[in-house]
């Protein structure tokens, strides 16, 4: 394996290059990249730098899902495991949106516990990214609709890490107060 530094500097470096050009759903749509960034830092905060695969996986979580990376390409450049936590991440993008999200709550507490932990800093930061201060009706509709939905499916994989838990918990309590 690569050792930690490069790993997570390359895995950085293949999100940017191919998530180049896309924006984030939410606030002042911001580029793609610091969703990513932002979902590998709460992994790594959570585990306390203790497994880099996982955060080289948090960098990678939507490569395959959004653009034409595979996984044989992921486990020939990083590791097996970190393909195999992408490809737990990644949704059958030829269902529909609602068969996607509903896949996503049965499916949640089937993921191995490294997914579980991925798909819990993936809705931290897509809750706080909604998070607007003095809202649209819509930006509040989209943010009360997703808040619910990312319960459902953290319900799904919560117990693994305290931390990832109470700051999901935090970020859905502030996502309520500001509707
Ligand atoms: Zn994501």
């Amino acid at each position: 394996m690569l050792p930690a530094v490069r790993l997570i500097s390359e895995a950085a470096e293949l999100a940017a290059r191919q998530h180049s050009g896309m924006a984030r759903k939410g606030r002042g749509n911001e580029p793609y990249i610091n969703h990513l960034a932002e979902v590998a830092k709460l992994l790594a905060t959570a585990t306390d730098g203790g497994d880099a695969e996982l955060v080289a996986a948090g960098w990678l979580h939507d490569v395959i899902e959004d653009t034409d990376t595979t996984r044989q390409e992921l486990a020939q450049k990083f590791s097996d495991r970190v393909a195999s936590l992408v490809v737990e991440c990644t949704d059958d993008m030829s269902l529909p949106k609602a068969e996607r999200r509903r896949r996503q709550v049965v499916d949640a507490p089937k993921k191995s516990a490294s997914a579980r932990l991925i798909k819990i800093a993936d809705k931290i930061s897509n809750v706080g990214a909604r998070i607007h201060s003095g809202p649209t009706a819509e930006e509040r509709d989209d943010l009360a609709d997703y808040a619910g939905w990312a319960e459902q499916v953290v319900a799904g994989c919560r117990g693994g890490n305290v931390w990832l838990d109470t700051t999901f918990d935090n970020m859905v309590r502030q996502a309520r107060a500001s509707l």
